[in-house]
């Protein structure tokens, strides 16, 4: 196996894409992720997984609070400006939940501190306690097989 093969195969599960934004010394930081899941519900704790080359892993690190941005349909820009895919820097507004900086218009804001990090292989994983969260009425991005598509048109195609 080689790792096209298993990029590809874990790309056959569709899932949607978050932006996770940190903050330390009054400065943002914003990473695109999909690697997110739900790990229990007492206590309420999420997981991320960023790998070891990403800017934004010693920012967690030190900063030891994140949020999970889930992008609205929409926001497929937010996704590519904070996936490093746009040639030009574009600003960038947020807002706070529970003093950590989120996305407007993302589909739920979750507010989290770092309550563990596990390092595996290249990525370190990192259990997140949620401290609050906001949500919207808004159709989710959706990302498969390396490509964003929209909850709108796959419903078409079923229906
Ligand atoms: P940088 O390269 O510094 O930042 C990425 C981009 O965000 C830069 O262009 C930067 O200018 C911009 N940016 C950062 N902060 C701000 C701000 N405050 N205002 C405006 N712009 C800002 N990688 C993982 O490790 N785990 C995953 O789960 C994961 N899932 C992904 C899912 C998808 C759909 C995609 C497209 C990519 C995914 N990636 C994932 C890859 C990851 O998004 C990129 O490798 C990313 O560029 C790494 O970011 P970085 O922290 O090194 O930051």
């Amino acid at each position: 196996m080689d790792d096209r093969q298993f990029r590809q195969a874990m790309g056959k599960f569709a899932t949607g894409v978050t932006v996770i934004a940190t903050e330390l010394e009054g400065e943002i930081h914003g990473m695109t992720a999909n690697a997110f899941m739900s790990v229990s519900l007492d206590p309420k704790l999420i997981v991320i997984s960023i790998g070891e080359k990403a800017k934004i892993l010693n920012k967690i690190k030190e900063s030891k609070i994140f949020t999970v941005n889930i992008l609205a349909a929409d926001q497929q820009e937010h996704s590519m400006i904070f996936a490093g895919q746009l040639k030009e820097h574009r600003e960038v507004a947020f807002e706070r939940l529970d003093g950590k900086p989120v996305i407007p218009g993302s589909v739920a804001q979750v507010a989290c501190e770092v309550s563990a990090e596990h390092v595996e292989g290249d990525h370190t994983l990192f259990i997140g306690k949620v401290t609050d969260i906001h949500l919207s009425d808004a159709e989710p991005l959706i990302f498969y097989s390396g490509k964003y598509r929209s909850l709108e048109k796959l419903e078409t195609v079923i229906i």
